[in-house]
């Protein structure tokens, strides 16, 4: 069906209207010190993310309002903002008793459930620095994080410890405290070298003095993926709250009234950014789904919840939209004022499915790991160009840039060049460090530019389209997978001589992880031997980030110097040109 390329914004129809209205005067108007004002900070003067998302709400007006509601198995419970105040209080106090302090690091690896936002919030108001994992990892994307990390806690379950941990401890020295959250009703197994979550907080106080930090102390650890090496740790500071409280305002549209649900994992960036801090520092109440995608379920939970703001990813719409238009047309949402995505390119198809099968267009937004935040959105004040990213927000200054023959960065002048996304440096939330890679981390960077690593275009309306990764990570059902990890993990099975991981175009995931594997001698290609590398990266990595495909060849091209050239091997698979095979290794 022919569409129309823009989708005309109805702000006037919108209530409570939106938070941005007029793109320019409120871009022009607006300073950082302005959203200081609207912060509390701590007595000291310093400034504590929790404090900020909870403790002010906690003690005001606010405090008997919903923050958390969680949908488990066994119905539905809630946690207060006072409640989640006096229960992250308690959670910094077994900290402070184990002798956690400032700085020092606390893993979680668990499902959504709430000791995992009481352990992140709680560790804030300590002072130590909290690094959530994806519970779907496997065994060896958790070890490789929790050292590199330096993990001095972790909280987690008995089954995923068991599962995923308990072998790998003699590589986690650093490792001192394990404590375990038990499900409603599970029974208490004596397991070496653990501590008991409900024991320890029954026996902590629900009294705490928010630990003085300012605004450029670390407050959360998150793993992104590259092209090569290790995961890289990106560090964030309490003042990222500046960036949370501004994107949940303008591109979430946050509202003191709304039901909040956005269905990230915590284990990821937005999960936390978006999953816990910027609707805590609005005061809102936040759904928290404890289960997996299940489209029924989800029309059911938009429906019962009265879910006024939903932040989704395109990957679960692709899901939706693949479930057809029956489950949803159920029911109306006429609690749904606004709908957003992030993570991955989101078609044009579906933001118009939103309009069709939701009543409102999905708005599709940009940001990532390093940059902490939203930068890039389409709000409900402004038109929707669907396909696009949108236009940057207030505080953030992007542009796109080219490099020259000799490699210098130039500042594109034409609308729709096709560059390098880069974003001017200053705004709050921008991650402050690659953990231990100071090299890696100012690459990022030309003078006052950072080079995010994204190809787009912008177009004579100051609307982004992205055009493809500059590298080859791969975004699989939103998550961003570094294939050097991939290659890793299937180079350890006896038979591999050779791998190399690419992306592989999927409607519904976006890309899948496919690898070619290059065989030692005495090996054969045969499908039993493909299925046990399947389940050997499985076992190893995790189902969210194992290959779902694997070819056999006999040698995988290279360059001159040795690099694998996974560009070429996507090429191969995909039957596109080649581009430059210039640096090719003779033969391959
Ligand atoms: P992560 O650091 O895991 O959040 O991944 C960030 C990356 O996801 C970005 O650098 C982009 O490559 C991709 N990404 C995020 N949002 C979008 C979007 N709206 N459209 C296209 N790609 C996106």
């Amino acid at each position: 069906m022919e569409r129309p390329g823009i989708i005309k914004h109805r702000a006037a129809a919108l209530r409570p209207a939106p938070n941005w209205t007029d793109y320019e005067a409120e871009r022009a108007g607006f300073s950082w010190d302005g959203v200081r004002a609207a912060l509390d900070f701590l007595p000291c003067g310093g400034l504590n993310i929790a404090h900020e998302a909870v403790e002010r709400h906690a003690r005001g007006e606010q405090g008997e309002r919903v923050a958390f509601r969680f949908i488990g198995e066994q119905g539905q419970s809630d946690l207060t903002y006072a409640q989640l105040s006096h229960q992250t209080n308690r959670f910094a106090n077994v900290l402070a008793g184990l002798g956690v302090g400032r700085g020092e690091r606390l893993f979680v690896l668990a499902g959504r459930v709430p000791a995992l936002y009481i352990a992140v919030l709680g560790s804030m108001k300590r002072g130590t620095v909290v690094c959530p994992l994806f519970s779907a990892f496997g065994p060896e994307p958790i070890a490789t994080r929790m050292s590199l990390g330096d993990a001095r806690v972790l909280v987690t379950t008995p089954t995923l410890y068991r599962r995923k941990v308990e072998a790998l401890r003699d590589r986690l020295p650093g490792l001192r405290h394990v404590l375990l959250v038990r499900a409603p009703g599970e029974a208490r197994q004596e397991i070496p070298g653990t501590l008991d979550w409900d024991e320890a907080m029954d026996g902590a106080s629900g009294l705490f003095d928010i630990a003085p930090t300012s605004a450029d102390d670390y407050a959360l650890l998150h793993f992104t993926s590259g092209t090569t090496g290790t995961p890289k740790g990106a560090l964030h500071v309490h003042g990222a709250a500046l960036t949370h409280w501004t994107t949940g305002k303008y591109a979430l549209d946050l509202h003191p009234d709304d039901i909040y649900w956005c269905t990230a994992d915590p284990g990821w960036v937005t999960g936390t950014s978006y999953g816990i801090v910027a609707p805590l520092l609005h005061g809102v109440t936040s759904i928290i789904d404890e289960a997996e995608f299940d489209a029924e379920r989800w029309y059911r939970i938009l429906r019962e919840q009265a879910v006024t703001v939903w932040y989704t990813a395109p990957t679960a719409i692709r899901m939706l939209m693949r479930a057809g238009p029956a489950p949803a047309r159920v029911s109306t949402y006429p609690a749904l004022r606004m709908v957003a995505s992030v993570g991955e390119p989101l078609n044009p198809e579906a933001v118009w499915w939103g309009e069709e099968v939701l009543g409102h267009p999905i708005h599709d937004n940009w940001w990532q790991t390093e940059t902490g935040g939203i930068m890039i959105a389409n709000t409900p004040g402004f038109d929707i160009k669907p396909g696009s990213m949108g236009r940057p927000l207030p505080g953030v200054d992007a542009c796109i840039v080219t490099r020259d023959a000799d490699g210098a960065v130039h500042v594109a002048t034409e609308p729709d060049t096709v560059g390098e996304l880069a974003l001017k440096r200053g705004w709050p939330s921008m991650w402050r460090g690659y953990l231990n890679e100071d090299a890696r981390y100012r690459k990022c960077f030309d003078g006052d530019l950072y080079l995010t690593g994204d190809l787009a275009r912008c177009d004579a309306d100051g609307y982004y389209w992205f055009v493809g990764r500059s590298d080859d990570v791969i975004k699989s059902s939103g998550h961003l997978i570094g294939p050097f990890e991939v290659e890793s993990a299937l180079l350890e099975h006896p038979a591999v001589a050779e791998a190399g991981v690419i992306g592989k175009p999927d409607p519904t995931v976006g890309e899948m992880i496919k690898a070619f594997v290059s065989l030692k001698p005495g090996y054969e290609g045969t499908p039993a031997l493909r299925m046990e590398l399947l389940g050997h990266a499985r076992k190893r990595l995790g189902a969210a980030v194992a290959p779902k495909e694997i070819d056999f060849l006999p040698s995988l091209p290279r360059t001159r110097s040795g690099k694998i050239l996974r560009r070429l091997l996507k090429a191969r698979e995909l039957g596109l040109p080649e581009g430059d095979t210039s640096t090719l290794e003779a033969g391959a």
